[in-house]
């Protein structure tokens, strides 16, 4: 069984895929239904199926491959990685080149004094690193009651027991008896959905502030952290209000709160900056990265920490660690992808030349009568599809022209993702001007045969 190649016919794949692979978050038994769509290769901003299309990646894989497709100097380190030394720990006392050379390199980039970093394979495990590291700081310095980590409904932090704790999905809360306890939830900065007749920034503003309605309830010694996204992804790309972070940054200085920045889609240039707490303005103590930190080329995240949670956490042994934390071969690959983005310039590529080039195209898109509101920073963007464009009144059946929209991009050799009714984007950070005009175009086109199928099933209603 060790010959599955790409040259079988899709169909047997599909099958042996139906028969023995479980997706995650997917209904299993309807894709078996439909057949799993194969992928074989991909290059640059373009992947290839099993049937031969050519498939723009307007997504970079889930948010990750932010150098593109097809990079052969991460192929060849992981290579020579792997014949020098393929794997060895961190626990030991020991330590290797790789691992070094990367916590050097993320501690150069990272701003102000976040210069340590705590290895682990993916974001949810390093979410998980911070659920007991800012815990165990808390009782390392004498107070074990600040335990409570404040979250946002809406939020996604990871899939693990604590990382899915930490995220407000309430589809993932309904499974398997989550959250675990001392996380609380407060509301999320989403205007569109649910600001109402309120200003933006007064909207913004208000949600901040339930940070410190939170506090003040649970009590300050209760609290240990507030984590969040700088800009929410799997959400749906939800862009908070001007007004929305320094009353947050305000409140956990005021109060000594952590703050733990979720960097695990924004860092690494997808903002336009190195970190998105840079665009956003904010000095977290605690950042989470992963996905665009290899360009998901191996995997591999990490918690980045302050001088001053790394000297707390480290005046005594910390009882936590990862087999594979500090991989070398995925060290070794994600140190090789920050010198390709650095030496290529790719952060200054998209704040200077993709995201302005992009946000005009993409805002455009609000003249369709599909799109209610486009919205868009650095390389992550939404827009919000309606039934009506005169009201933001969600549609009757929520979903479903999401769904629709995003199969009419997969025919247009799209990939778009939808959440709910929302559609988002999040296209590899090397995207040229003309490959934007081809994504833009695509993107058009599905959302006119999208309005013409909700037409024509009639479901252009708002619930
Ligand atoms: C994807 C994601 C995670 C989880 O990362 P995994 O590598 O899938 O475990 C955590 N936080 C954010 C913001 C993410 O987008």
């Amino acid at each position: 069984m060790n010959a599955i190649t790409n040259h079988l016919p899709t169909a047997e794949l599909q099958a042996l895929d139906a028969a023995h692979h479980m997706h995650p978050f997917t209904a299993n038994a309807e894709l078996a239904e439909k057949g799993a769509r194969v992928i074989t290769r991909a290059s640059g901003i373009t992947l290839t199926d099993s049937e031969g299309n050519e498939i723009l990646d307007a997504m970079a894989g889930l948010w990750c491959v932010n150098i593109g497709y097809g990079r052969d100097e991460l192929a060849d380190v992981a290579a020579r990685q792997m014949r020098e030394l393929p794997y060895y720990n961190t626990f030991f006392m020991t330590t290797h080149a790789p691992v070094i050379a990367l916590a050097a390199k993320i501690a150069e980039l990272a701003p102000g004094d976040l210069n340590h970093v705590f290895f682990a394979g993916s974001g949810s495990e390093a979410n998980d690193t911070n659920i007991r590291m800012v815990r165990h700081y808390w009782a390392e310095k004498g107070k074990p009651t600040k335990s409570v980590i404040i979250s946002r409904n809406n939020a996604y932090h990871g899939s693990s027991v604590g990382s899915g704790s930490l995220g407000g999905m309430s589809g993932m809360h309904a499974q398997g008896g989550l959250p675990i306890p001392d996380i609380h939830h407060i509301e999320q900065p989403h205007w569109w959905a649910e600001g109402g007749d309120m200003d933006p920034e007064e909207f913004g503003l208000l949600r901040a502030q339930e940070l410190e309605k939170a506090i003040l309830e649970l009590g300050e010694e209760r609290v240990a952290a507030f984590i969040a996204e700088p800009v929410q992804g799997a959400g749906g790309v939800i862009v908070p209000p001007a007004s929305y972070w320094p009353e947050i940054q305000r409140i956990c200085d005021k109060y000594e709160i952590l703050l733990i920045a979720d960097e695990v889609i924004c860092g690494f240039g997808r903002t336009g900056n190195w970190f998105g707490c840079q665009t956003m303005g904010i000095r977290p103590d605690i950042m989470t990265i992963a996905k665009g930190l290899s360009s998901g080329y191996a995997p591999i995240g990490g918690s980045v920490v302050s001088d001053d949670v790394a000297a707390v956490i480290g005046a005594g042994e910390f009882n936590h660690g990862y087999t594979y934390s500090g991989h070398p071969v995925a060290a070794a690959v994600a140190l090789e992808n920050l010198r390709i983005l650095e030496e290529e310039g790719i952060v200054d590529h998209v704040r200077d030349v993709a995201a302005p080039y992009l946000k005009e195209k993409w805002e455009a898109l609000a003249d369709h009568p599909l799109v209610g509101e486009a919205k868009i920073v650095g390389m992550m963007g939404s827009i919000a599809l309606v039934p009506n464009k005169d009201s933001r009144a969600p549609f009757a059946e929520a979903g479903t022209a999401g769904f629709i929209c995003r199969e009419r991009c997969f025919a247009n050799n799209l990939v778009m993702r939808h959440v709910g009714d929302r559609m988002i984007i999040s296209p590899p950070l090397v995207i040229t001007p003309a490959e934007i005009d081809v994504l833009i175009s695509r993107a058009r086109k599905a959302l006119d045969e999208c309005y013409a199928e909700l037409q024509k099933r009639d479901l252009l209603n708002a619930g």
